[in-house]
């Protein structure tokens, strides 16, 4: 917040940023269009295409009321494909990125932005400089993954621009180490649906320790709990269906070798959860909904037009004819569980946060810290340690299977 109540990210209005950058996605994925579409070639995951917005426009750019600045959007050929997998057209992308956007709360400790798109598609993130050049090493691996396995819970990149102002605001640049004028921002899949309401959201790494949510945390409307909170709140764990245990913990395996090959570590599975048979906050948001009590209604739940985009399309769960969940609960794309005392719960997962990349400056942290703490408790080791406790973690103390229902009749009456 500056001296005039305004709020800045980098002494820079958010406003300000947020449609800039709009207009510069506007701009390069408008000019995508025409052209024709063709293979992804290796050097279309090294471009890099610059757009100059001056303050008085040009024949080609909107003029506008900001500073002059520069948008820099990177691998746009690549990221197009991206979005083409997944069933995104460059108009559907552009409505849903320059309708206006809504802040998240920060959740994180890094200090990044989040901002959701209106249809609750996509996430805005700002990332540091080491994540964005890391990201770029990783498209053309990244490309190679997702075309062989778009059912993944990995995050879905749909872009990446670096956001850059001209004139005063350079002067500013004593705040940050190095180039504090450049915002990175990449736009990825959201994947906690904001109209359902998340009566818990864990984050968790498999690890303990400092894994409980600070007291900042905690007295948040929602707060997002860490591995010793769930174990606390949760110590029988979720229970899922045998198909539903098995599905998932293949597709995180699955993901999970993605990541490890690229040494990636400190990611997050981050879990939605929704109790269903709980009356939703009545002073709360009212665009959110309980499922539960709009069984009838044609669905409030948005179909979404992004593929293998809710929990249950990216597992690929095959139920048994009378082992079905309701239809209504089905189509909410929510994961059904139980609580170990029988309450049903829709999940909202995914693999967030990879672009951490395991470094030199990791390990030392690693051998600093274990003069500190037994060494196989700190979050921050190697990426096969890294991966096997945080897939033993999920599938051992977070999900459990569930002991099969004998019989159905009892349930296909309600
Ligand atoms: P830090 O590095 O301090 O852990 P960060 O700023 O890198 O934090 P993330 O870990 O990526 O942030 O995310 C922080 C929180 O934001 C998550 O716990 C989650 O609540 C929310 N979040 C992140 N990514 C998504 C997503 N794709 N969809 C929905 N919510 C998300
Ligand atoms: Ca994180
Ligand atoms: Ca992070």
């Amino acid at each position: 917040i500056d001296t005039q109540g305004n709020v800045t990210f980098k002494r820079l209005p958010i406003t300000q940023l947020v449609e800039a950058l709009q207009l510069g996605i506007q701009y390069t994925v408008g000019g995508l269009q025409a052209k024709a579409a063709h293979d992804v070639l290796y050097q279309d995951f090294l471009t890099v295409e610059i757009i100059h917005f001056p303050r008085e426009g040009t024949k080609t750019t909107p003029a506008h009321r900001f500073n002059d600045f520069t948008i820099r959007s990177y691998a746009p050929v690549a990221f197009r494909h991206f979005r083409e997998l997944f069933n995104i057209r460059p108009d559907e992308f552009l409505y849903s990125i320059c309708k206006p956007l809504r802040e998240l709360k920060n959740p994180g400790a890094s200090g990044s932005l989040f901002y959701l798109t209106s249809d609750d598609e996509f996430i805005l993130k700002t990332v540091q400089k080491k994540e964005a050049e890391f990201l770029k090493c990783l498209l053309p691996g990244y490309y190679m993954n997702v075309t062989q396995n778009p059912r993944t819970l990995l995050p879905k990149f749909f872009g990446l621009y670096c956001y850059q102002v001209s004139g005063f605001m350079q002067i500013n640049s004593h705040i940050g180490i190095g180039d504090n004028k450049n915002i990175r921002i990449t736009v990825m899949n959201n994947l906690i649906p904001s109209h359902v309401y998340m009566h818990e959201k864990y984050d968790l790494k498999g690890s303990t320790y400092k894994r409980r949510a600070n007291s900042e945390e905690r007295r948040k409307e929602s707060p997002t709990w860490k591995d010793l909170d769930f174990m606390e709140r949760h110590p029988d764990g979720l229970l899922l269906d045998i198909e539903t245990y098995n599905a998932l913990a293949k597709t995180v395996q699955r993901d999970c070798r993605v990541l490890e090959s690229f040494r990636i570590m400190d990611y997050s599975f981050l879990i939605g959860v929704h109790h269903v048979d709980v009356p939703t906050d009545s002073g709360g948001d009212r665009a959110t909904v309980n499922l539960m009590l709009t069984p009838n209604e044609p669905t409030t739940v948005q179909p979404k037009r992004m593929m293998y985009s809710t929990p249950m399309d990216t597992i690929q769960v095959e139920f048994d004819e009378h082992n079905k969940p309701d239809d209504h609960l089905v189509k909410t794309g929510g994961i059904p569980a139980r609580t170990a005392r029988g309450q049903r719960l829709l999940l909202y997962v995914g693999i967030i946060d990879i672009l951490q990349s395991y470094q030199i400056r990791k390990k030392l942290e690693h051998t600093f810290k274990s003069v500190l703490t037994d060494g196989t408790q700190i979050s921050v080791t190697n990426p096969s340690f890294y991966s096997e406790r945080f897939q033993k973690f999920l599938f051992t103390t977070v999900f459990k299977k569930a002991p099969p229902l004998r019989e159905s009749p009892v349930k296909r009456r309600s």
